[in-house]
C-alpha cells in the first residue's frame, strides 16, 4: 500500500493513504522525526511500524511511503492572499483528477476536482477560486465567459500536501424543463459541467484567491466551529477538517470542538463522509458529524429531514455554544438560509431571547459566517 507522508522541518509527521482516490480509508499515523532512524528505507519509500489507530478494515501492519516536505512558507504569512490573479489575467492552471464522489442512487452528479495550480496561486482555507469557462458569453456574444466563484475544499496544502493544487467540488448544474420535466441540454450550466466533464491535463483559468468571511479564524485553537452545510456548501469545512484533523502543521493544533452539520438528499449524496467518519472514530471529543437525509430521513413532525431539524434538535447545546463565543459558518444554496433562520429564531424565542439582537451580537462578535450562492 502506498501512501503519503507529510513531515514538517523533519519534525513530526502524519500519514495517510491515498490510493487510486481521495478517500480516506480511516488511517492516521503520526510517528516523531527521530523513530525515522530506527526504520529501514525501502526504494523511494520508508518502511515504518505503524503504531497507532489503525484501521481494522485495512489491518496494516507495513506502510510504504513518499515523504513529502510541507512547503514552510504557507504556514508563515500573516495574511490571506487575495486575488491574485484577476479576470483579465487569469492563470492557466491544469486539471490533475476529476472523481465523481456520488453514489448513483444520488440527485445530481457531484465532482471532486483537483487543480495544479504550480504553486503559484495559494489561498487559505475558506476562501474561492474563480473559474473562467472557455467559450463565448451566450449573453454577450464576442465576450469571454464570465467568472464563476466555487469554495476550495482543500487545506493551502492541497490534497497532495506539496502546496501546488487546489481542490474543488462541484455539482452539475442541469436544467430540467418544468413542463415536460425533461432536461434540456441547451440551458445546462456552462462552467460546472465544463468542470465535471475535465479530463486531467486539461486547462483551466483560474483567478483569485477570494474571500474572507468564510476564513478559519485559528487564534484561538481550543474555539468551537460550528458548521453548516448543505450540498457542496461542504467544500470549505472539508479543508478546515483536514487542517485541524488529518494535518499536523506546528502552527495550528486544534483542541477544540468542530461540529458539522451536512444536509444532502440520500446516503448516496453524502460527500467526504469517509473523511469525517474517520475524523469521528479518531476524535470523538473534538468532532461532531450529524446528517440530514432528506429524502430518506423523517424530522420529528413526521416532514422531510432537513439540516434544520438537525439544529433544532441540538439546539440547546448550539445556543449555549454560541454564548460561550462559538463561531457559527453556513455555506451552500441561497435556499438554506431562510427556514435555519426561522428555526434559530423559534428557538430563541422558546428559550425567551430575542433573535435579532443574538444575531447582531454574533455579527459583532465575528462569530457568525455565511456563504451562499
Ligand atoms: P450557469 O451557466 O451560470 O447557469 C446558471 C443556472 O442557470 C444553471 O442551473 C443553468 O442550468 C441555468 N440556465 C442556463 N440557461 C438557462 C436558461 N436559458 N433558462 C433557464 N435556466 C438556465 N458551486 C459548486 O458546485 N460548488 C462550490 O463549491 C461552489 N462555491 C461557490 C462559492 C461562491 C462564493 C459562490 C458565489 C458560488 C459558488 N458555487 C459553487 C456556484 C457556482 O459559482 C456556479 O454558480 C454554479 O456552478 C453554476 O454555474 P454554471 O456556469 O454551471 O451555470
Amino acid at each position: 500500500m502506498y501512501s503519503y507522508i507529510k513531515c514538517k522541518r523533519l519534525n513530526v509527521v502524519s500519514l495517510m493513504p491515498c490510493g487510486p482516490c481521495h478517500i480516506l480509508h480511516g488511517v492516521r499515523v503520526q510517528v516523531l522525526w527521530p523513530q525515522f532512524s530506527r526504520n529501514k528505507f525501502l526504494g523511494e519509500g520508508l518502511e515504518l511500524s505503524a503504531r497507532s489507530r489503525l484501521s481494522t478494515q485495512l489491518r496494516l501492519t507495513k506502510i510504504y511511503a513518499k515523504v513529502v516536505t510541507i512547503p514552510i512558507e504557507l504556514e508563515e504569512a500573516t495574511e490571506p492572499p487575495i486575488n491574485l490573479f484577476k479576470p483579465k489575467e487569469p492563470y492557466t492552471a491544469t486539471i490533475k483528477s476529476n472523481q465523481k464522489i456520488v453514489g448513483p442512487k444520488a440527485p445530481g452528479e457531484t465532482c471532486h476536482i483537483v487543480i495544479d495550480h504550480g504553486g503559484n496561486v495559494p489561498y487559505w482555507e475558506g476562501q474561492s477560486y474563480g473559474v473562467i469557462p472557455p467559450g463565448e458569453n451566450p449573453k454577450k456574444p464576442g465576450m469571454p465567459n464570465t467568472v464563476r466563484l466555487y469554495s476550495i475544499a482543500s487545506t493551502r496544502y492541497g490534497d497532495d500536501f506539496d502546496g501546488k493544487t487546489a481542490s474543488l467540488c462541484v455539482r452539475r448544474a442541469v436544467y430540467y424543463d418544468p413542463e415536460t420535466g425533461k432536461e434540456d441540454p441547451a440551458k445546462k450550466g456552462i462552467c460546472s459541467n465544463f468542470l465535471c466533464d475535465s479530463k486531467p491535463g486539461d486547462k483551466v483559468l483560474i483567478t483569485g484567491p477570494s474571500g474572507k468571511v468564510m476564513l478559519l479564524p485559528e487564534d484561538d485553537q481550543k474555539a468551537c466551529h460550528i458548521m453548516v452545510a448543505t450540498g457542496t456548501g461542504i467544500a470549505p469545512y472539508r479543508g478546515y477538517l483536514r487542517r485541524m484533523f488529518m494535518e499536523n502543521v506546528p502552527t495550528f493544533k486544534f483542541e477544540g470542538l468542530a461540529w458539522l452539520f451536512l444536509g444532502v438528499a440520500n446516503t448516496d449524496s453524502l460527500l467526504y463522509n469517509e473523511e469525517f467518519i474517520s475524523y469521528q472514530k479518531q476524535y470523538p471529543k473534538n468532532f461532531r458529524y450529524d446528517i440530514a437525509l432528506s429524502r430518506e430521513q423523517l424530522n420529528k413532525k413526521g416532514g422531510k429531514m432537513y439540516v434544520q431539524d438537525k439544529i433544532e434538535e441540538y439546539s440547546e447545546e448550539i445556543f449555549k455554544l454560541l454564548d460561550g463565543g462559538a463561531h457559527i459558518y453556513f455555506c451552500g444554496l441561497k435556499g438554506m438560509m431562510p427556514g435555519i433562520q426561522d428555526t434559530l429564531k423559534r428557538v430563541a424565542e422558546e428559550r425567551g431571547e430575542s433573535w435579532d439582537q443574538k444575531l447582531l451580537k454574533l455579527k459583532k462578535n465575528k462569530q457568525w459566517h455565511v456563504e451562499v450562492y
